[in-house]
């Protein structure tokens, strides 16, 4: 049987402190540490997914860092993406007003070869701390209303959902590809 391999970018974004960092490196590392060292500017890591035995998926995640709060990203950034993470704190309330900055941002500079919105999921980060600052229906509805493929609580510190939300990235992005 014929073997195919993929190629994605998945940009993961959203405000300062969410767990980007945390998420990329656990993901990719299976670790977890309280102290990284504030990115500047943009880290890759490179993931690679035995999909099924006929398909490898490589991932290449965008890690970007350097802002607490929303700033629009450069259309290079942004260029030839596959996906995208965005991520919000349940504890920080101002993470997630930022959420749909980022959407729109992404939205307006991304899209796929014919057109279409990346697709992009929702993380509501943080889930282990109590308590939330934004219930569970309103994220439900926001996802809904914004356009997200959907949206999953996550743990990284636990390491909750993580490969649970990855996957269902990508099992879109294949879908798409
Ligand atoms: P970034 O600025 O978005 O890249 O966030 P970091 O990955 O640097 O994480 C910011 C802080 O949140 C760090 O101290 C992490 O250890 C912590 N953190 C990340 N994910 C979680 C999580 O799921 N639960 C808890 N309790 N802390 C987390
Ligand atoms: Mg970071």
């Amino acid at each position: 049987m014929e073997s195919r391999d993929y190629l994605f970018k998945v940009l993961v974004i959203g405000n300062g402190h969410v767990g980007k960092t945390s998420l990329v490196h656990r993901y990719v590392n299976d670790k977890f540490s309280k102290h990284y060292k504030i990115t500047v500017g943009v880290d890759f890591a490179l993931k690679v997914l035995a999909w099924s035995d006929t398909e490898t998926v490589r991932l290449q995640l965008w890690d970007i860092a350097g802002q607490e709060r929303f700033t629009s990203m450069t259309r290079i950034y942004y260029k030839e993406a596959s996906g995208c993470i965005i991520m919000f704190d349940v504890t920080d309330s101002s993470s997630f007003r930022s959420v749909r900055s980022w959407k729109e941002d992404l939205d307006s500079k991304a899209m796929l070869p014919g057109g279409a919105p990346l697709p992009c999921i929702l993380l509501a980060n943080k889930c282990d701390l109590v308590p939330w600052q934004i219930p569970m229906e309103t994220i439900e509805q926001f996802s809904k209303a914004n356009g997200f493929i959907g949206w999953m609580e996550t743990s990284v510190k636990e390491n909750k959902n993580i490969d649970e939300s990855l996957n269902f990235l990508v099992q879109k992005m294949l879908m798409l590809a």
